[in-house]
């Protein structure tokens, strides 16, 4: 494929001044932007074409060795833009730089070269009750957080004072050196070392940030936690994260829920299970019984004759659902049969006479049982 000519794909002419280039180059790259023009196949190429030619002509240098080599420039021989032949820094491979941090300064205002940022998302561990899991709750809680620094604005310096241009760089953040070598001129970029890239130097240091420009505050938050949540529910407050360096929007902050245990209840999603220990007295002749709620006491009635490890269902007594409160499960109460021990000889002479009267039903049992352990065996 052969490459086009700089001037014809900027539709400029030759003498444009850099002025002309600049404005043909910002109408072009509005047209084509592939997020704007998204219909256009062609319009991520054509972009990237826009950007390489605007990069070699805004550069007066650039544009010298272009008009005087066209595309065979021998500076350009290992590859031209994409090349990696210098090793790292070396070369022209940092064009793109140039030409996209252009446009997206253009289409976010920004003064950085690779457009706004998210803030850091941040994460906080909140414990809670039982009950609060239940039924929600409102907490104030503490987040460490980074913030713009109010007494300096953020710029770091001294109220009163200013950061001033970095006279190495001139501002520009880089420091370029020219290397002749037989194959032509190398350019090496690499991050001042006077402002660390930043541009600016700043004398006078705000003293509260220390001229960070954001400092580590703690900032109160309200977080309302709704009925239903469970260990290991995150709940998402947006916007609450870090700011964004470069005035993107901020990160979200994320309230981690862990759930303290219950001295009584166990819980398995929404519903709740309790273990009560009843009679051999109350077990066999039955009772009313008292249970724990998550809202206080309620009678459970138990019949005559229960097992141990039998279970009731309390309906609609379990945990509220997250997301839909309304729709409640179950609390299920298991109930296990005590055997009575450091009996009284008189206690044990009675349970001798009830032994004795319900004789032939317990050995009718065992007999039963034995069979069919036999069974079991010879099978
Ligand atoms: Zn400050
Ligand atoms: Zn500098």
């Amino acid at each position: 494929m052969s490459k086009r000519d700089y001037y014809e794909v900027l539709g400029v002419s030759r003498s444009a001044t850099q002025e002309e280039i600049k404005k043909a180059y910002r109408k072009l790259a509005r047209q084509y932007h592939p997020d704007v023009n998204k219909n256009d196949p062609n319009a991520q190429q054509k972009f990237a074409e826009i950007a390489e030619a605007y990069a070699v002509l805004s550069d007066p240098e650039k544009r010298a060795r272009y008009d005087q080599f066209g595309h065979e420039d021998p500076a350009q021989g290992f590859g031209g833009f994409q090349g990696q032949a210098g090793g790292p820094g070396a070369g022209f491979a940092d064009f793109d730089l140039g030409g996209f941090g252009d446009i997206f300064d253009m289409f976010f205002g920004g003064g950085t070269r690779r457009g706004p940022v998210r803030g850091h998302d941040l994460e906080y561990e909140m414990e809670i009750s039982f009950e609060e899991a239940a039924f929600g709750t409102n907490r104030e809680i503490q987040v460490p957080r980074t913030e713009t620094c109010s007494t300096c604005g953020g710029s770091g310096a001294r109220p009163g004072t200013k950061p001033r241009v970095c006279q190495a760089c001139n501002g520009t953040g880089e420091q370029q050196t020219v290397t002749n070598t037989p194959f032509g001129r190398m350019i090496n970029r690499r991050p001042c070392p006077v402002c660390h890239g930043r541009g600016q130097v700043i004398d006078q240091p705000c003293p509260d940030c220390r001229g960070q420009g954001r400092r580590r505050v703690r900032r109160s938050v309200d977080v309302k936690v709704p009925p239903g949540v469970d260990t290991g529910t995150r709940l998402r407050m947006a916007g609450y994260g870090e700011p964004s360096p470069n005035g993107g929007p901020p990160g979200d902050l994320f309230v981690v829920i862990r759930v303290q245990p219950h001295e009584v209840f166990e819980r398995e999603g929404t519903n709740i299970y309790v273990d009560v220990p009843i009679s051999f007295v109350q077990a066999a002749l039955g009772d009313e019984i008292e249970i724990p709620t998550l809202e206080g006491k309620v009678k459970l009635r138990i019949p005559e004759g229960t097992q141990t490890g039998t279970t009731f269902r309390l309906r609609g007594k379990g945990i509220p659902k997250l997301g839909s409160p309304l729709v409640r499960g179950d609390q299920h109460i298991r109930v296990h049969v005590v055997t009575p021990t450091n009996l009284t000889e008189r206690q044990k002479e009675l349970f001798r006479q009830l032994a004795k009267e319900l004789g032939e039903q317990t050995h009718e049992q065992q007999r039963t049982f034995m069979e069919r352990v036999k069974d079991a065996f010879l099978g």
